[in-house]
């Protein structure tokens, strides 16, 4: 895991040019299942004052949103602190417009992938999904402990069907894209 002195900042408070600005983001991102109560949003904060992460990065529930209602497409879905979100869902409990904020991070991470912006750790995981069937593989001790606490074995996964499932899903070209800007960027 980065440090959170490693993290790439999110884009400092700067003058928006009018070529940032794609008025129609925020309707792209509201139309889709999460992340329709986006325009409700008031700008309070109250999701920030309470999120753990902004607490030890520069990650701001708030400033995501504010830059999303702005139309800050690119900046929005390029930005490594995006990845932050821990999806504790403190900033949905805190919010009194339901706007939902932890889905419209879901949202907006499903957007930056398929841009081609997704985060390199998540990209190692889905490999691994891909190849393995699990994100972690299964140790000795994980079946120890399992044994101690009286569950059964895991079983395998059925890395054919799941193939099959992500392959009918678009995966591999969703992951193509990413690979593609990882290397131009
Ligand atoms: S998402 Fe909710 S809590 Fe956060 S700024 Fe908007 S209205 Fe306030
Ligand atoms: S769900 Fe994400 S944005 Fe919301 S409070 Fe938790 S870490 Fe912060």
């Amino acid at each position: 895991m980065e440090r959170a002195e490693d993290i790439k900042s999110y884009k400092p408070d700067q003058p928006i040019q009018d070529s940032d600005v794609q008025s129609g983001f925020k309707y792209e991102v509201a139309e889709h299942v999460g992340a329709e109560g986006l325009m409700r949003c008031l700008k309070c904060g109250a999701c920030s004052g309470g999120c753990p992460v902004a607490a030890v990065t520069d990650y701001r529930p708030r400033k995501v949103l504010g830059d999303v209602l702005l139309g800050l497409k690119d900046q929005v879905l390029s930005s490594d602190t995006l990845w932050l979100c821990a999806a504790c869902f403190t900033c949905e409990e805190r919010c009194i417009q339901e706007v939902n904020f932890t889905d419209v991070v879901t949202v907006l991470r499903n957007m930056a992938v398929r841009e081609g912006f997704a985060a390199e750790g998540y990209m190692e995981m889905a490999k691994r999904v891909i190849q393995f069937g699990r994100v972690s593989p299964l140790t000795r001790q994980v079946e120890r402990m399992r044994e101690n606490l009286n569950l059964p074995p895991l079983q395998e996964p059925a890395i054919e069907e799941l193939r099959a499932i992500m392959e009918s899903a678009g995966f591999p070209e969703i992951m193509e894209a990413a690979t593609r800007r990882s290397k131009t960027v």
